[in-house]
C-alpha cells in the first residue's frame, strides 16, 4: 500500500488490522456488550466488502477485572496475569457469541514479544495467520499475559498491533479508542489533524507530553510509526464512530491517517 497518497487510497485496502483498546470495550470496569456487539457489527461491514480483518484486541485485563469484583488494577504482576487469565476467555467467550449471530468464526491467538523475534515462532505464527485468513476465519489477537512478563513483554497493545500489522503484511492498521484522533494546540485551540505524511520528533514530543506512558496517543503514535515506515497506512479513530471501519474505507474524514513511507 505504499502508493497510498490520501484517504481515497483506502479504497483499495485488501487486509487491515484493528486494534481494539480496554475503553472501547468496557464501561464502569466491565465487559460492555453493547460496545463488544457495535465493534462487531463494524468488523462485519468489513468482512462483507470483501476484506481481510484481523482483531487486536485489549480487555482481558479489565474483563477479568469486572468478573472478579476486583475494583483498582492490581499493581502485583502474578495478580494482573491471573486477572488477564480470568478475563481472556470472558472476552473470547464475548467475541465469539456475537461472531456467530452472523456465521463468522473466529480464532484466539495470544502472542508474546519471543514470537516475533524467534525466527521459528515467527513463521509458525504467519504460516497460521495466513491459513486462517485464506480460510476466511477473523484471527482475535492479545497479548499472552499469563507468560508476558515486563522484561519479555511485547510493550502494550499499539506496538501489538503494530508489529501484527507488520507480520500479517496488511495495508491498513486502525487504532481505535476514546479518541477521535491526534490532536495539536493552533492557537488557543486544539485542532485534529486529520493527515500526517510523516511522523516528526515534534510530532512524538507533543504525544508524550499529551499521554501517560502505556495506552495513550504516544504508543498509539510510536505504533503509527512503526507501521507507516513499513509501508502501511495507520487511521486513529474514536471507537464510538457510527460504521466506523466502513467509513474509513470509503475515504471519510474519520480520525487521523497516517500515510506509509514510499522511501
Ligand atoms: N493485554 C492487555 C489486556 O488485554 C492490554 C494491554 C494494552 O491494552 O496495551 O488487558
Amino acid at each position: 500500500m505504499k502508493c497510498l497518497q490520501n484517504r481515497d487510497g483506502l479504497k483499495s485496502v485488501k487486509r487491515m488490522v484493528v486494534k481494539i483498546g480496554t475503553k472501547s470495550l468496557t464501561t464502569n470496569g466491565k465487559l460492555d456488550v453493547k460496545k463488544v456487539s457495535k465493534l462487531v457489527n463494524d468488523v462485519m461491514e468489513v468482512r462483507r466488502l470483501k476484506r481481510e480483518v484481523l482483531v487486536v484486541t485489549s480487555g482481558a485485563i479489565g474483563a477479568g477485572m469486572g468478573r472478579l469484583g476486583i475494583v483498582s488494577r492490581p499493581r502485583k504482576l502474578s495478580e494482573l496475569q491471573a486477572v488477564a487469565a480470568v478475563g481472556q476467555s470472558l472476552l473470547m467467550q464475548t467475541y465469539e457469541r456475537f461472531f456467530s449471530r452472523w456465521k463468522q468464526p473466529v480464532a484466539q491467538m495470544l502472542l508474546s514479544a519471543e514470537d516475533f523475534t524467534n525466527a521459528t515462532r515467527y513463521r509458525n505464527f504467519k504460516n497460521t495467520l495466513s491459513t486462517l485468513l485464506r480460510w476466511g476465519v477473523v484471527p482475535i489477537i492479545n497479548e499472552n499475559d499469563t507468560v508476558a512478563t515486563e522484561e519479555i513483554m511485547v510493550g502494550d497493545n499499539d506496538l501489538l498491533s503494530a508489529y501484527v500489522a507488520k507480520g500479517a503484511k496488511a495495508d491498513l492498521l486502525v487504532l481505535l479508542s476514546d479518541v477521535d484522533g491526534v490532536y495539536v494546540k493552533r492557537g488557543r485551540e486544539r485542532k485534529r489533524l486529520s493527515l500526517v505524511e510523516r511522523v516528526t520528533p515534534q510530532l512524538e514530543r507533543t504525544a508524550f507530553r499529551t499521554s501517560k506512558k502505556f495506552g495513550g496517543m504516544f504508543t498509539k503514535i510510536q505504533a503509527a510509526r512503526m507501521a507507516s515506515e513499513a509501508g502501511i497506512a495507520v487511521v486513529i479513530a474514536h471507537s464510538r464512530h457510527p460504521h466506523v471501519l466502513k467509513s474509513i474505507l470509503k475515504g471519510e474524514e474519520v480520525g487521523t491517517l497516517f500515510l506509509p513511507r514510499v522511501d
